[in-house]
């Protein structure tokens, strides 16, 4: 089952750009939606990164707990009993997602000292891996990019921010 590709546009439009974390974010919010039939869903994610976005268009959560623990974990539960599901990217997810990050890192840094072809050649290449993961980030089945269980969140760890 594949997902439309209208649902990632509207990731891309909230966020600002296309990007490899908010479109695992994206996939994130999506399985642990179909996990917690409420419309008075609660989000934490155990990380700041651009998935957050991708979490609040999939899950409707806009106001998402963020615990900067380093753990790129979505808790997703029902308000009203704290129950829901816990979703985390697997390292195959994170593999996919680190490729494209490298190259941009190492374009950062060597962007200075570039010479207007050469930069233009970083540029579309970093382009094409960019469209490569992102396309495996849209099709790849959520078994390959998450691990999915059910969690049960204590009151505390709701609603302190
Ligand atoms: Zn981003």
């Amino acid at each position: 089952m594949s997902i439309e590709r209208e649902f990632f546009e509207a990731i891309y439009a909230r966020h600002g750009h296309r990007c490899p974390m908010s479109t695992l974010g994206g996939r994130l919010g999506r399985a642990a939606a179909a996990h917690v039939d409420s419309l008075r869903r609660r989000a934490v994610y155990h990380i700041d990164t651009c998935a957050l976005d991708g979490i609040r268009v999939a899950t409707g959560c806009h106001e998402i707990r963020v615990l900067d623990e380093g753990r790129h974990v979505l808790d997703l539960v029902d308000d009203r009993n704290g129950r829901g599901v816990r979703v985390a990217l697997r390292p195959e997810a994170l593999a996919i997602a680190g490729e494209y990050r490298r190259l941009d890192d190492l374009l950062d840094r060597d962007r200075a000292t570039l010479d207007a072809a050469t930069l233009a050649a970083r540029q579309a290449e970093l382009a094409r891996v960019l469209d490569r993961v992102l396309e495996q980030l849209w099709t790849l089945p959520d078994e390959v990019l998450l691990e999915i269980a059910p969690t049960e969140l204590d009151s505390v760890t709701l609603l302190e921010r």
